[in-house]
């Protein structure tokens, strides 16, 4: 019998341990601990995704996380109390060390899409991750292990020379890659975000802050207009995708206008972008808020696997 194997158009990385069960605290009562999941069972109940094409990562090693963390940090982190308190998080949480666990198998999920996608030459969509505000030596912003700067500096050490670009729309300026890479010039950060959120001041390569009432219109515009350019200009051999998507008008933490389809379009034109130009890129969630976030990276993942809004 004749069988067909048709090449996936993009790969997946999913575990069941992606789920941020943290008992709610006022700082964090907005997200929805359900997404990642949501997103893989829609997926694969659309058969957008076979269930089988699944990677699954395991929790980030010790190792890698000294390729960007410090040792006394990592020390710290193995405390659930300073954990807790990195995290804002409430008493309650001081002895869980599954919060830890969390960080390390979606940070590991990064790093298993980044070896996948330089591999293979792929687009490899990890369903969680994009913890773009962990500094090498203190937590900031919910996020605890700089997933991105881990897989990064991994894969460019396995290949030197190798440039990478960072494309971060997440709705939060990502300071702990800004500040981390500012003065690398073998890794670019291009940055649109809410300029009531900054925490760091021109440390990106190009970092565009907009305004609290920026619309849909103005923020395509500006990434149509300045994202081809740059990416020209530095020509990187490896992309990594932070689709935040928390400029959803439906974000409850965020406030721009973007709405479901204009959102699909900012992910769709980067998409577009980098297939054309045949790269390998790592796609990681980054921060959306609410019971309606999950939809903004669903739509996304459909058009990736299938080719579809
Ligand atoms: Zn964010």
């Amino acid at each position: 019998m004749l069988k067909i194997f048709r090449r996936p158009r993009a790969w997946v990385v999913f575990s069941y341990e992606y789920f941020y069960g943290i008992p709610e605290s006022d700082s964090r009562k907005t997200f929805d601990v359900m997404k990642y999941k949501k997103i893989r069972d829609h997926l694969v109940a659309g058969n957008y995704l076979h269930r089988k094409k699944i990677l699954i990562p395991e929790m980030v090693s010790y190792d890698d996380m000294r390729l960007f963390h410090t040792n006394e940090y990592l020390k710290q982190i193995q405390v659930p109390s300073h954990v807790s308190r990195f995290l804002k998080l409430g008493y309650m949480n001081d002895w869980d060390v599954y919060i830890l666990e969390y960080f390390r198998i979606v940070s590991g999920g990064t790093l298993m899409a980044a070896k996948h996608a330089l591999l293979g030459n792929r687009v490899v969509f990890n369903l969680g991750g994009g913890f773009h505000h962990a500094h090498p030596d203190h937590a900031a912003g919910f996020c605890l292990i700089n997933d991105v700067a881990i897989a990064i500096q991994k894969y460019r050490s396995l290949k030197p020379g190798l440039k990478t670009m960072i494309i971060d729309l997440d709705y939060h300026q990502g300071d702990g890659n800004l500040v981390f890479y500012k003065d690398d010039p073998d890794v670019f950060t291009f940055s649109l975000h809410a300029q009531s959120w900054i925490e760091t001041q021109n440390e990106s390569n190009l970092d565009i802050n907009l305004p609290p009432d920026c619309s849909g219109e103005q923020y395509l515009s500006i990434l149509r207009e300045e994202l081809p350019k740059v990416c020209n200009d530095f020509a990187p051999g490896f992309i990594v995708y932070i689709a935040g998507s928390d400029p959803y008008e439906k974000d409850t933490l965020g406030d721009m206008n973007l709405s479901r389809e204009q959102l699909f379009e900012r992910n769709r034109f980067v998409l577009d972008m980098v297939r054309k130009k045949k790269l390998p890129m790592v796609v990681v969630a980054g921060g959306g808020y609410g019971p309606d976030s999950w939809e903004i990276y669903y739509d996304f993942l459909r058009y990736a696997l299938r080719g579809k809004a």
